[in-house]
């Protein structure tokens, strides 16, 4: 028999429901009731209906779940060195990765799979309920069905990113790289992945190859997302446009021809401002993209290269102080656009028929993620239903 639980007494309730309005769909003095795994009712606390079990959260703040759809989560090691260099005037280049593949090639399965599992339930502290995780720096055959293999033990979207860099015994071969991720690389990973990224970038792939990446993983039945114009301009946004990908992150460096892609593709462009602070470099122009109609995510890009920040209330708040978001852009950029981003509609928000997943807030409301940066402001994250100790 299916259980219900009541919460009550929650002083502001982000449903991201749009039948109670927008931005947030926010409920006051509100109740959201819980059947088994999915919402099943919110509204005042006045009209609850009755429940299995009632618990009384005293005027806290909840929002649902953060969905981070951009994280490297399956590798070994550290770059703690690089990145203390690169506060002191050495910049982030894309090679860096090469560190951690050795790492990570040299690592067992067991230490690689309680690294992810650290990881994700660090993530899970700071709110996070849903979150995608990438291959990508195995970069072998065997390295890369590994890291997915072990990625599909936290999450079901996981996703093969050969293409990240060229590695090292490939580096006077590019084209047969490319070959190796498409060919032999990829029936290894196809059944272990849901969509399949690649880097394009200057000390990457170019377009031509992540052009020739994207369609291979199509006709493997994977679904396409792309890193593009990180660390400059480039053609990887319009392909991203063209190919009509579900998502494109970074978006860092856009020309205007880029942002009207965006508009017209309906791509959602996902903004990483935790990679920016990590290497103390511009921000993207997030203004520029809400005011042409473009979907917006916020996802953390976890890695330990570019940004080894877990943390979704970090990136809310940098979005809005650093790149100009309000807060209830940022929250649903966290919520609704990183579930947009993997293309759920089960996520990201409270509406009835959604998974139970939801932050309760050491706070009466949500604009204390970004108003209190830093602080451990998640007091509980319910999964599916269920709390999670
Ligand atoms: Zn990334």
């Amino acid at each position: 028999m299916t259980t219900s639980v009541l919460l009550t007494g929650i002083g502001e309730l982000a449903t991201l429901d749009p039948r109670h309005g927008e931005p947030l769909g926010m409920l006051f003095d509100a109740a959201l009731l819980i059947e088994g795994t999915r919402v099943a009712w919110t509204g005042p606390r006045t009209q609850a209906p009755a429940a299995d079990a009632a618990y009384d959260l005293g005027g806290s703040a909840v929002v649902p779940g953060f969905v981070d759809s951009h994280a490297h989560l399956v590798f070994a090691g550290d770059r703690a060195e690089e990145f203390a260099a690169r506060m002191t005037g050495t910049p982030y280049s894309a090679g860096g990765i090469r560190t951690t593949v050795a790492a990570t090639r040299a690592a067992s399965d067991d230490q690689l799979a309680a690294n992810l599992v650290r990881l994700v339930a660090e993530m899970q502290r700071q709110g996070t309920t849903t979150v995608e995780v990438k291959s990508g720096y195995g970069l072998t055959v065997r390295d890369e069905a590994r890291a997915l293999r072990i990625a599909q033990q936290v999450t079901d979207e996981t996703t093969f990113l050969g293409a990240h860099v060229v590695p090292p015994e490939y580096a006077d071969d590019p084209a047969g790289y490319v070959e190796l991720v498409t060919g032999p690389m990829l029936e290894a990973c196809a059944p272990h992945a849901k969509w399949i990224d690649a880097f394009c970038e200057r000390g990457a792939f170019d377009a031509d190859q992540a052009r020739t990446v994207l369609a291979a993983g199509a006709a493997a039945g994977l679904r396409g997302r792309l890193h593009a114009n990180q660390l400059g301009p480039g053609p990887g946004v319009q392909l991203a446009c063209e190919l009509g990908l579900t998502a494109v992150d970074h978006c860092t460096y856009l020309s205007d021809a880029d942002v009207d892609a965006l508009a017209s593709s309906g791509t959602v462009a996902t903004l990483l401002p935790g990679v920016e602070f990590s290497t103390r470099s511009p921000y993207p122009d997030a203004r520029r993209l809400l005011a042409a109609g473009v979907s917006v995510a916020l996802a953390t890009d976890c890695n330990p290269g570019s940004c080894y920040t877990s943390s979704m209330p970090l990136c809310i708040a940098l979005a809005v102080r650093e790149m100009g978001m309000s807060p209830a852009e940022a929250l649903a950029a966290a919520t609704r656009g990183g579930a947009a981003a993997l293309g759920r509609d089960d996520v990201g928000h409270l509406a009835p028929g959604a998974r139970a997943d939801l932050i309760v807030l050491d706070a009466p409301s949500y604009l204390h993620l970004a108003y209190r940066p830093g602080v451990p402001l998640v007091r509980q994250v319910w999964r599916g239903g269920r709390e999670l100790g």
